[in-house]
C-alpha cells in the first residue's frame, strides 16, 4: 500500500488564501490592513529564518509586518518594555516574541509570555489561551496543531469516533494538538517518554501524531494499516537534510495518508500563524 501525501504546501496555500479574502474584508471595513509584529532577541541563525519565513508571508498574505530586532544582552526589563509597547499599538494585532531566547534570558521565557495581551497572542502560548482551549471557548490556538487540524478537515479525514494518538506532550504541539483532536470528538491518547510499550498504543491509532524530536522515531510496525500519519517532528541529521519523527518511506507503504518532512506541517504553522493574526484582528476592531 503506498500512503496518500499529505502536501503541506497545498494545504498552505488554501489556508492563506483563506486568510488573504479575511484580511481584504477588514481593511474593506474598518480601513487598517491586520498587523504582526515579531521580537526577536539575538542572532540565533535558526530563528533568523523562521522569522524571516514570517516576514514573507505576511507580504503574502497582505499584512502589516513589523520585526523588532533586539541585541543578545537585552535585558529582561527591556524586553518587557518592547513588549507593553506593542500590546499598546493600535497598528498590532499579532505578537509574538520568537523562542529560544538567548542564554542570558533563558528563565524569562514564561513571564515574557504571561506579559503578551492575550488578545494579540498569536502563537497561543499565554495561559489565557491554553485555558480557553482545554475548556472549549473561543480563542487563539498553538499554530502547529491548529495548523495540523485545519490539514485534516481541508483533506477530509474522518475525526469523529476515531482513535487517535499524539505522541508528545508539549505545552507547544502535544497537548493542544490533544485537546483539539478530543474537541472533534476524537478519543484521545497522550504518550510521552514515559509511556510503556508505545507501539502497541500507536498501532491503535486511526489519527497518529508524532511530535517528539528522534529522527525516524515512528517506525512501520508501529502504524495501523491505513492510518493518518502526521508528523510534526523537525530534526536536522546533516547540514542541508532534515528528517521528521517518522521513518517515511517505510510508514508510506503501511500508513493510508502521511505528511512528508520538510514539505508538510512545518509550512501550515507558517500559514496558520497568519490565519492567527486575521482572526485577532477581528476580534480586536469588532469591539473597539
Ligand atoms: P519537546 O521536546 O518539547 O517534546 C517532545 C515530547 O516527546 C515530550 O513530551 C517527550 O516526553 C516526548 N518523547 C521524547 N522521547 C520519547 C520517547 N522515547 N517515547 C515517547 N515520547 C517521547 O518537543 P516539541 O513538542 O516542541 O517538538 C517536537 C518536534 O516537533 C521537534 O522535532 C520540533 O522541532 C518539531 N516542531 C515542529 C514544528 C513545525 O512547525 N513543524 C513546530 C514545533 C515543533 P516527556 O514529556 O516525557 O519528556
Amino acid at each position: 500500500m503506498s500512503a496518500k501525501i499529505l502536501s503541506g504546501k497545498v494545504f498552505a496555500q488554501q489556508i492563506k488564501e483563506a486568510a488573504v479574502a479575511k484580511a481584504k474584508e477588514i481593511e474593506a471595513q474598518y480601513g487598517v490592513k491586520p498587523g504582526l509584529a515579531v521580537v526577536l532577541v539575538g542572532d540565533d541563525p535558526a530563528s533568523q529564518v523562521y522569522v524571516r519565513n514570517k516576514d514573507k508571508a505576511c507580504a503574502q498574505v497582505g499584512l502589516h509586518s513589523e520585526v523588532v530586532n533586539l541585541p543578545a544582552t537585552t535585558t529582561r526589563e527591556e524586553l518587557l518594555a518592547t513588549i507593553d509597547r506593542l500590546n499598546a499599538d493600535p497598528s498590532i494585532h499579532g505578537l509574538l516574541v520568537q523562542l529560544p531566547l538567548p542564554e542570558g534570558l533563558r528563565g524569562c521565557e514564561k513571564e515574557v509570555i504571561n506579559r503578551i495581551d492575550p488578545a494579540k497572542d498569536v502563537d497561543g502560548f499565554h495561559p489565557i489561551n491554553v485555558g480557553r482551549l482545554v475548556t472549549g471557548e473561543p480563542g487563539l490556538v498553538s499554530c502547529t496543531p491548529a495548523g495540523c487540524l485545519r490539514m485534516l478537515e481541508l483533506a477530509g479525514i474522518p475525526i469523529d469516533g476515531k482513535r487517535a494518538v499524539v505522541v508528545g506532550r508539549s505545552n507547544i504541539v502535544g497537548k493542544p494538538m490533544a485537546s483539539l483532536l478530543m474537541s472533534r470528538n476524537a478519543t484521545v491518547t497522550v504518550c510521552h517518554s514515559h509511556t510503556r510499550d508505545l507501539a502497541a498504543i500507536t498501532r491503535e491509532a486511526d489519527i497518529l501524531v508524532a511530535a517528539i524530536g528522534k529522527p525516524k522515531f515512528i517506525t512501520a510496525d508501529m502504524v495501523k494499516p491505513g492510518a493518518t500519519v502526521i508528523d510534526v517532528g523537525i530534526n536536522r541529521v546533516a547540514p542541508h537534510k532534515l528528517v521528521g519523527d517518522v521513518d517515511f518511506d517505510a510508514v508510506s507503504e503501511v500508513a493510508g495518508a502521511i505528511t512528508p518532512v520538510p514539505g508538510g506541517v512545518g509550512l501550515l504553522t507558517v500559514a496558520m500563524l497568519m490565519a492567527n493574526v486575521v482572526q485577532a484582528a477581528e476580534q480586536q476592531l469588532a469591539h473597539k
